[in-house]
């Protein structure tokens, strides 16, 4: 329990492989093409290679146990036997899987955002009658593993507080039953880890607790004190690194100081050393080195944070501010990129040098001196925030949208995307090598359209879509058209599972050239005398989905991106296309994790959202999307954004979506069709479910659609679930006429 931290960490590393080595290799064991002896092989290497480029970099401190075939968080509740018996089989992988995945008619575990990340864990289901028990299997090898090659390791943990904070209750959980009341029980199964590790002669061990950086529940502080208190006074145990990461401990800072653990972990670029003092005699990691952005950090800076944290705390280790995890491995490999671009930009592997380089400057210098900015400085920054004229109020909007487009009662329409077929994913490629030409992949992107068109005209919708077929991504294809967005080749992030995305860098001011969508839109117009809906992707998902420039305000950018939307609506009205939707999918991902923060950021992401909509005419209908299930938590401001029609997603908590809606006073379209299953939804179902919606929106109101775009479905699925959701629409249609 003596051996003091090493100078230099990171809180975590990318394990998806620089090539998502880890992607082929898990769904091609998924789909039954390769053994679990082929999955573990390349799990061990992307092990072996990650530690030993950290050691090559110079880091000091190694963490392991931050590999996962699927999630942390599920990883966590294996460790402590929290398996629900639903998902047990012989086999632990097929057990484990189960739980990420589905099997055999049983739904996956619920997967939702960590924190405000793009990163998505699984949700465990914890009851009071869940039995806990010792799993220390994963952990321990890692240690072992990375021991054969030489190298001391600290494993990383999820810590008690957060699993349990991070969990649901299971279904069948009395009322008022929350999983934190299963506190006690837990800490004592990570008691029992502890002195497994410890046995094996591991010195340090890190608890990430990320949930005490976000509002708590009050009994939050009570659960920090009693589980830190109890695991730090076992006598048999490695140190303990408490890490908080993703902003601010606020108050959980001095609750956490007053406990034994030996250090703890802070978030010094987007939190700050506030409270510090309070940590004198602990070792403090310092996490100065973002990982949640993609800039080289600014080294005068991060040496004056080191140096303050130094003078108040006791031992200062430099870090990273989270686990590498949501940034891409190595920059170096972007050969395409602007060379005075690239060398704005850190990506894993970079950083790490710049934590290695931080602790050796740190080192050099022992001045006991205080610099002036201490805290995290507010940029100063001029306020560009437009404010929209506004629109005609709804109810003129809606009678005049009646007159020029003549929709039927219930209206039936789609999200924006149809199945996106090999073939075009093929051509694209083909495109971007160089094997085809432009006009080639152009003729090939019309004929998907016409089918489209002719399929949606076949199945009787109403308000057609052109299908996006020339979309590789709802973001990267608006950012491969903007100015002041780079697209990178390997720059792959691990989503959640197998899944990754890439996502831009948003580095300079942010115009658009020329028209994006104008010409697909008129020609699938040109098609049909039905409406075609333009298909916009809206400012706020454009900058959530995306790296951004971190010398200008958050705002100011999704301002800059505003402005472009804007022009694209213009242009698209003037293309002759009546109605236009503008997703914003990601509105409530940027929502600040501190309650105080939220108000002013929803008020602006709003702002910014009627700024791009807001020159449409009162003919034109604006809609918009949301995917997620929990809209009902920020219902005001989706109100706010003023769109003629709303889509949301809804099968997931279409209960809970519904009761909250009732006095919304514009469209709505809650989702009757849930596209994330392969299961094709009755006419019957459908019917249902609108009879149900319409107890609380009024009829000539509701709108009738798929829960999201229908990109990831086959065209089998797509035609049959579509006829469904056509035919119960004519039903009620009658019914009601
Ligand atoms: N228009 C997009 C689509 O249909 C919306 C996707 C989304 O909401 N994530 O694919
Ligand atoms: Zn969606």
């Amino acid at each position: 329990m003596t051996s003091s931290f090493p100078a230099s960490t990171v809180l975590g590393y990318p394990r998806i492989g620089p090539d998502r080595e880890l992607k082929r290799a898990l769904e091609s064991y998924w789909e039954g093409r390769s053994s679990r002896a082929d999955l573990e092989e390349t799990a061990r290497r992307l092990r072996e290679d990650t530690w030993r480029r950290l050691a090559a970099l110079g880091l000091e401190g190694l963490p392991s146990n931050t590999f996962s075939y699927y999630d942390q968080v599920l990883d966590t509740a294996v460790l402590l036997g929290a398996v629900p018996g639903r998902y047990r089989h012989d086999d632990d992988l097929a057990t484990y899987f189960a739980m990420a995945r589905g099997a055999e008619g049983i739904a996956p575990l619920r997967m939702t955002k960590w924190f405000d990340t793009n990163y998505h864990y699984i949700v465990p289901e914890i009851g009071p009658d869940t039995v806990f028990s010792l799993d220390a299997a994963k952990p321990l090898a890692e240690v072992r593993e990375a021991r054969a090659l030489g190298l001391e390791t600290r494993p990383v943990l999820v810590g008690p507080v957060t699993f349990l904070l991070l969990s649901q209750a299971t279904p069948d959980s009395p009322d008022g039953f929350a999983p934190l009341d299963r506190l006690d029980d837990v800490v004592e199964v990570y008691a029992r880890l502890l002195a497994e590790l410890a046995a094996e002669g591991v010195g340090w061990v890190q608890l990430d607790e990320p949930a005490l950086v976000a509002d708590r529940t009050a009994a939050d502080p009570a659960a920090v004190e009693a589980a830190y208190g109890r695991l730090g006074r076992l006598e048999n145990r490695p140190s303990l690194l408490v890490a908080s990461y993703f902003g601010d401990l606020g108050d959980a800072l001095p609750v956490l100081a007053g406990t034994p653990v030996e250090a703890v972990g802070l978030d010094l670029v987007r939190g700050t050393a506030h409270g510090v003092d309070a940590l004198a005699g602990k070792t403090v990691v310092a996490g100065v080195v973002s990982g949640r952005d993609v800039w080289r950090a600014d080294r005068d800076r991060a040496l004056a944070t080191l140096r303050a944290v130094r003078e108040r705390a006791g031992r200062v280790v430099v870090s990273t501010s989270c686990s590498l995890l949501h940034v891409p491995y190595d920059v170096e490999r972007e050969t395409g990129l602007d060379p005075a671009l690239r060398r704005r930009l850190a990506f894993a592997e970079q950083k790490v040098a710049e934590v290695v380089e931080l602790a050796a400057l740190l080192a050099a210098t022992p001045g006991r001196h205080l610099p002036e900015h201490f805290a995290a400085q507010e940029r100063p920054h001029t306020s560009r925030v437009r404010t929209a004229e506004g629109r005609a109020p709804y109810a003129v909007r809606a009678a005049a949208q009646a007159e020029h487009l003549k929709l039927p009662l219930l209206p039936v329409t789609t999200i924006g995307s149809f199945p996106q077929t090999g073939e075009l994913r093929r051509a694209r490629a083909a495109l971007a090598a160089g094997e085809i030409g432009e006009a080639a992949y152009e003729s090939m992107v019309r004929a998907e359209i016409e089918q489209v068109i002719a399929l949606q005209e076949r199945l009787g919708l109403d308000v057609l879509v052109h299908g996006e077929p020339e979309r590789n991504d709802m973001v990267q294809y608006f950012a491969e058209h903007l100015d002041g967005f780079a697209v990178t080749r390997h720059g792959w992030v691990q989503s959640y599972g197998s899944r990754c995305t890439r996502p831009p860098i948003l580095h300079g001011d942010v115009r658009r050239p020329e028209p994006i969508t104008v010409r697909w839109a008129r020609y699938a117009q040109s098609l049909t005398s039905k409406p075609v809906k333009g298909m916009l992707t809206g400012p706020v998902t454009i900058v959530a989905w995306s790296f951004v420039r971190d010398d200008l305000p958050l705002r100011e950018v999704v301002f800059q991106v505003a402005d472009a939307v804007r022009e694209e609506v213009g242009d698209l009205e003037e293309a002759g296309i009546r109605v236009i939707q503008v997703d914003e999918p990601a509105l409530r991902e940027l929502v600040p994790l501190r309650r105080a923060e939220q108000a002013a950021y929803l008020e602006w992401a709003v702002a910014a959202y009627r700024w791009a909509t807001s020159g449409a005419s009162e003919n034109t209908q604006i809609h918009t999307h949301l995917c997620y299930s929990d809209a009902d938590e920020i219902l005001a401001a989706i109100d706010a954004l003023d769109a003629d029609v709303t889509s949301i997603e809804s099968a997931r908590s279409r209960g809970r979506l519904l009761g909250a809606v009732g006095a919304f006073p514009r469209g709505l379209g809650p989702g009757v069709y849930d596209i994330h299953s392969p299961r094709v939804p009755g006419a019957d179902e459908v019917e249902r479910l609108l009879t149900e919606a319409l107890r609380t929106v009024p009829t000539e109101r509701l709108w009738v659609n798929p829960d999201c775009g229908l990109k990831t479905r086959s065209y089998e699925q797509v035609e049959a679930a579509l006829a469904n959701v056509v035919e119960a629409a004519a039903r009620l249609r009658e019914r009601y006429a």
